[in-house]
C-alpha cells in the first residue's frame, strides 16, 4: 500500500534555510521509511554544522526585523499559520501517521496549539517598578533572546515542532530547529505552511540529519541564544553540556516513568481503559505515558484482570487498518522494548501479557510488538525505572497511602502522574505530593482536556515549560529599566 505520492505536502530533500529550500552543504540523504511497512516516503537532506551554520546566519539576519514586528502583527501571522494548518489538517495527520507508523489519531490539534500561542504574542509585559527617588521610573522589558535553537524527537513531530517553534517566534526570536532524521516530514510540512502564511523567510529554519551531526551543531554554535530539547535524558545531557560551553540557557524534556496510582474507591469503570489507552496510544511512545500502575493490594487481583482483559482487546496493526496500536518507530527501538521485556522476566517479573512480536504476515515488515503486561513488579526492576518508551506495563502492589505516594515518586523521574480515587481528601493529598510537573486526577492524561496546560518534568524530567502561556515566557529574558528624568 502506498500513500506517499498523494501528500502533496511531501517535500523531497530540501531543508528550509532563510526562506529557501535547499539540499544538505555535502549533497548526502538520509530515506524516510514508513516503520509499518518500511517503504521509503522520502529523502531529506543529511544536514550538518555547515548546513546548521548557514541557518543560524540566515536567522541572525532575520531577527532584528521580526523582533521590531509588532506583536499584534506576529499574532495575525500566527493565526493564518494556524487557518492553513486547519485548511490541510487530514494531509497533516496522515503524514504524521505515515512516518511515525501510527493508525490515525484524527486532528493533531495543531490549529488550536498555534491560536493559543498567538493569543499571547501582544500579551509578553513586563512591570512597573517603585523608585526611590521621585523623578525616576522603573520598570521591566522582556525581550526575546535572539536565534533560539530546538532539537525535537519522533514520537509527535508536528505537536514537537509546534510546541518549540510557536512560543519562539510569537515572542519575536527567530529559530534554527531540527527534527528527529526518523520523522522529519510533518515538520517541513508546517514550515512550509508557516512560509505560506507570511511568516518572513529566516523567522523559521529546519536543517535535518543526524542527531550527533546536525543535531550536536545546534546548542555547539555560538550564535545560538537559548536551547531547547525533548528527548533522552543523556542526549540531554550531551545538549546541556554544549550550552553550558557557551554559558547559553535551555529546557529540557526528557521523558518520563508515569505512576497511575489506583485506591480501592477509584472508579475503575473509568480507570482502566484511561490506562490502557496511555500506555498503547502511539504504542507507549509518549512521554507522558502511564507506564506504572501503582495499585493497593486490596484491588490489586481485580485491576490485573481488568487490566489483562482490556489490553488483549487492543488491536494492533499497520497504519492503514482501523487498528488502536501500530508499530515502533525502528529498528532500535524494537530491539531496545524487547530487552526490557526480557530483562523484567529476568528480575522476577511475572509477563501476564504479550511480551512479543504478534503473529502475522503483515507484521512481518514493521516494528510491532505486543501490547505488555508485567505483575509482581518491584520498584527496584528496571522496568519499574527506566523509560521503555512501548507498549509495556509494569504493576506493582503496595499497602495504603503512604507507601503508593513512596512508590509513586520513587524512580528518578518527574514528569506526569495520576490518581484514581474517589475521596477527594486523598486526591489533594496525592496531587501536592507527587513530585511531577503534571498530576491529574481521574484521568490518565490531561491531554486535550486542559487548556493551555504548561508541561514539563521535575528531578531528571527535565526544567522548563512548553505549552501554556509559561512557554512564550521561557522564551523571553528581563531587562529591568530606570528612567530618571534630567534633574
Ligand atoms: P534521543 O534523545 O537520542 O533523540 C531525540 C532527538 O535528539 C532527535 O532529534 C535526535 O536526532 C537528537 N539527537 C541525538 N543525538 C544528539 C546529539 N548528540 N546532540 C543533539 N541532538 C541529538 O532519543 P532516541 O530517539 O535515541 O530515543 C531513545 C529513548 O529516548 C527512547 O526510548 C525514550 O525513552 C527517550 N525519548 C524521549 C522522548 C520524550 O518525549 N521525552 C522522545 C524520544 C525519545 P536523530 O534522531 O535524528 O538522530
Amino acid at each position: 500500500m502506498t500513500l506517499a505520492p498523494t501528500n502533496t505536502l511531501i517535500i523531497d530533500n530540501a531543508q528550509l534555510i532563510g526562506g529557501e529550500w535547499v539540499p544538505a552543504a555535502n549533497g548526502d540523504t538520509i530515506d524516510v521509511i514508513n516503520p509499518a511497512t518500511r517503504e521509503v516516503l522520502a529523502r531529506i537532506p543529511r544536514g550538518g554544522a555547515a548546513d546548521v551554520d548557514t541557518a543560524v546566519r540566515a536567522a541572525e539576519a532575520a531577527f532584528p526585523a521580526w523582533r521590531d514586528t509588532p506583536p499584534g502583527q506576529r499574532a495575525a501571522l500566527l493565526m493564518r499559520w494556524a487557518e492553513l494548518v486547519e485548511q490541510h489538517e487530514k494531509e497533516l495527520d496522515l503524514l504524521e501517521s505515515q512516518e511515525v507508523g501510527r493508525p490515525h489519531w484524527g486532528p493533531l490539534g495543531i490549529p488550536r496549539q498555534l491560536r493559543f500561542i498567538a493569543g499571547q504574542a501582544d500579551k509578553v509585559s513586563g512591570l512597573s517598578l517603585p523608585t526611590n527617588v521621585p523623578d525616576a521610573i522603573g520598570l521591566t522589558l522582556r525581550e526575546p533572546f535572539g536565534v533560539v535553537g530546538a532539537v525535537i524527537p519522533w514520537n509527535a513531530p508536528g505537536p514537537m515542532f509546534v510546541n518549540e517553534t510557536a512560543p519562539a517566534i510569537a515572542a519575536g526570536n527567530t529559530i534554527v530547529i531540527k527534527p528527529a532524521e526518523d520523522a522529519p516530514l510533518t515538520p517541513f510540512a508546517l514550515a512550509k505552511l508557516a512560509l505560506e502564511a507570511g511568516i518572513p523567510p529566516g523567522v523559521v529554519n529546519v536543517v535535518t540529519g543526524y542527531g550527533p551531526e546536525a543535531g550536536a551543531a545546534i546548542p555547539a554554535h555560538p550564535g545560538i541564544r537559548k536551547m531547547g530539547f525533548t528527548g533522552s535524558p543523556p542526549t540531554g545531557a550531551s545538549v546541556m553540556a554544549a550550552c553550558a560551553k557557551n554559558l547559553v540557557p535551555l529546557h529540557l524534556e526528557l521523558g518520563g516513568k508515569s505512576p497511575q496510582v489506583i485506591f480501592p474507591d477509584a472508579d475503575l469503570d473509568t480507570a482502566i481503559p484511561a490506562i490502557v489507552t496511555s500506555i498503547t496510544l502511539n504504542t507507549g511512545q509518549i512521554c507522558a505515558a502511564g507506564s506504572r500502575v501503582v495499585v493497593d493490594r486490596a484491588v490489586h487481583d481485580e485491576v490485573v484482570s481488568r487490566l489483562a482483559d482490556a489490553m488483549a482487546h487492543v488491536t494492533v496493526g499497520p497504519w492503514y487498518q482501523p487498528v488502536r496500536m501500530g508499530p515502533l518507530i525502528n529498528a532500535k527501538q524494537h530491539k531496545r522494548v524487547l530487552d526490557y521485556v526480557q530483562s523484567g522476566q529476568d528480575e522476577g517479573a511475572e509477563l501476564v501479557l504479550g511480551g512479543g512480536v504478534p503473529d502475522g504476515e503483515v507484521f512481518e515488515q514493521g516494528f510491532f510488538v505486543e501490547p505488555t503486561l508485567f505483575d509482581g513488579v518491584t520498584p527496584e526492576m528496571r522496568i519499574a525505572r527506566e523509560e521503555i518508551f512501548g507498549p509495556v506495563l509494569s504493576v506493582i502492589a503496595v499497602d495504603g497511602e503512604e507507601e503508593a505516594l513512596a512508590v509513586g515518586n520513587g524512580t528518578d523521574y518527574g514528569l506526569v502522574a495520576a490518581v484514581w480515587t474517589g475521596d477527594i481528601g486523598r486526591a489533594v493529598r496525592m496531587a501536592r505530593g507527587l513530585q511531577a510537573g503534571q498530576v491529574t486526577v481521574n484521568a490518565a492524561l490531561a491531554g486535550g482536556a486542559l487548556v493551555g496546560g504548561p508541561f514539563g518534568g521535575y528531578k531528571h524530567s527535565g526544567f522548563g515549560r512548553t505549552m501554556g502561556a509559561d512557554a512564550v515566557l521561557e522564551y523571553t529574558q528581563v531587562k529591568t529599566v530606570l528612567l530618571r528624568g534630567n534633574a
